[in-house]
């Protein structure tokens, strides 16, 4: 049997079927190659977040030696967000790092190998992961929200692309709540990220 007819294994069998759409997998990697990641069926959605939080992650992440950038000019730090039982990693975990930042109940997991960021968590059991978007290469889902423009610096000027939200908008809470839905509804899979 060759390795691409072989099912794959980060399914659990729980006698329920799984749909196709959900055995769909995008690989995404470090830039060097090392750590890869496998994502399964489309992702809940895909914004640019304007967060403190998320700006001195960033910065941090991209002042490590080496790192690419993961910040848009305009402070912007671009997510793909994902259920947390379709995201796994597929190779290189015991080279993943995270940075925490003070205070907040959040973590941001990069690749140590050559610095790239690959996902930012919550503490709590949420059941979604956030990946960078830099990561997903030139199979990036296309941006739906950018959000919590509020805290954006006086001097960015924010792309008129995608609808702006100075918080959290009402379209991304319910596409949240339809996953976790979702989620209750399907097959669970073993997919997910535990670091
Ligand atoms: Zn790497
Ligand atoms: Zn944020």
């Amino acid at each position: 049997m060759s390795a691409a007819a072989a099912p794959d294994r980060v399914f659990k069998s729980v006698g329920r079927p799984i749909s196709e759409e959900a055995q769909t997998s995008v690989l995404v990697r470090c830039s060097c190659g090392s750590v890869e990641m496998k994502v399964y069926g489309a992702p809940i959605t895909s914004a640019v977040c304007y967060c403190d939080t998320c700006q001195i992650g960033s910065r941090e992440l991209e002042a490590l030696p080496n790192a690419r950038p993961v910040q848009d000019e305009d402070g912007g730090t671009a997510y793909v967000m994902h259920r947390s039982d379709r995201v796994a990693y597929s190779k290189g975990v015991e080279l993943l790092s995270p940075l925490k930042i003070d205070e907040t109940a959040t973590r941001r997991v990069f690749a140590s190998c050559c610095n790239s960021a690959m996902v930012m968590r919550f503490d709590d059991a949420r059941h979604w992961v956030a990946l960078y978007r830099a990561r997903f290469e030139s199979e990036a889902p296309a941006l739906e929200f950018r959000i919590c423009t509020k805290f954006k610096s006086a001097t960015a000027a924010i792309p008129n692309d995608v609808p702006r939200s100075a918080m959290y908008p009402p379209g991304l809470i319910v596409k949240l709540i339809k996953a976790k839905i979702a989620m209750i509804l399907s097959a669970p899979l073993a997919a997910s990220v535990d670091r």
